[in-house]
């Protein structure tokens, strides 16, 4: 089985201006349109039975109607609507959506109620993107929401700002022991290896997405080894990146196949189990 746990997903409608700003930020191309169907051609032509699917409002005035867009998109595509089986309905690769918050919202509480409610499985966020420090003091009533009830995912590392450095994550992951972390870009885009001194001794999990490209398969494999597999997950920073190369890269690094199935799915299903 294979989970792509790092995906964005935007309307028909404005995927196109999203995907363009998302290339303006990063400097780079996007393969994919970013739009619910193009993923699912995608996760077809690349065997990956599900993604894990998200979007970050920019201010506090989108979160609620990404969150129900993010719902009605996964809405008969969680693992099982197709019949019990790990692909969503009519065999195509199944969603689980990540909802979406932000620390200038007036009541957050009722949005994670409804997060809940609506069956979105986790919250992602992107501080660089979002303008706000992991470490702000208005982020902390939030964390203690989430804690113990929805794993979190925070884009992680950019080297031309300070809102998400490993140094704003660390402080997070002491204060909130009951948070379930995964920082994204093995915990540090353009950062790999200042990340690793923050992370190495601390309680997180970790995506490998946007990461191979930078790292190469040497240091990929390495920073694996010192994280270990049951740390990693696989996924893809789609649009940016083609799912299907990802998986490609991917199975070029030199793991055992307990590792990879671990990086591929186990690591995954641990986090998403209910009950996180
Ligand atoms: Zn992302």
């Amino acid at each position: 089985m294979i989970i792509d746990f790092h995906s964005h997903i935007y309307p028909e409608k404005i995927a196109a201006k999203a995907v363009a700003s998302t290339e303006a930020f990063y400097t780079i191309p996007a393969q994919g349109r970013g739009t619910p169907e193009d993923l699912t051609r995608a996760g077809r032509r690349a065997g990956i039975d599900r993604f894990v699917v998200f979007s970050a409002a920019a201010v506090p005035a989108q979160v609620q109607s990404i969150n129900s867009y993010i719902a009605s998109v996964c809405a008969n595509r969680e693992p099982g609507a197709g019949g019990g089986q790990e692909q969503g309905a009519a065999g195509e690769p199944a969603f689980t959506g990540f909802g979406t918050l932000h620390p200038g919202m007036e009541n957050p509480g009722e949005e994670v109620d409804r997060i809940i409610d609506l069956g979105l499985r986790g919250v992602k966020f992107h501080p660089d993107m979002q303008k706000f420090t992991i470490d702000d003091p208005r982020m902390m009533g939030i964390y203690s929401l989430l804690e113990r009830r929805l794993p979190v995912l925070f884009h992680t590392g950019d080297y031309r700002y300070r809102y998400s450095h490993p140094a704003r994550l660390a402080p997070v992951l002491d204060a909130f022991p009951g948070l379930t972390v995964i920082a994204a870009h093995f915990g540090g885009w353009s950062l790999f290896d200042l990340a690793l001194e923050y992370f190495h001794r601390r309680r997180c999990y970790f995506d490998l997405s946007s990461s191979i490209p930078y790292l190469g398969h040497r240091r990929a494999e390495e920073l694996i080894r010192i994280y270990g597999a049951e740390r990693i997950l696989f996924g893809s920073d789609y649009p940016i990146w083609d799912p299907g190369e990802c998986l490609g890269e991917f199975r070029k690094l030199r793991l055992s196949s307990a590792e990879q199935e671990r990086i591929l799915s186990g690591t995954a299903l641990e986090i998403l189990a209910p009950g996180v």
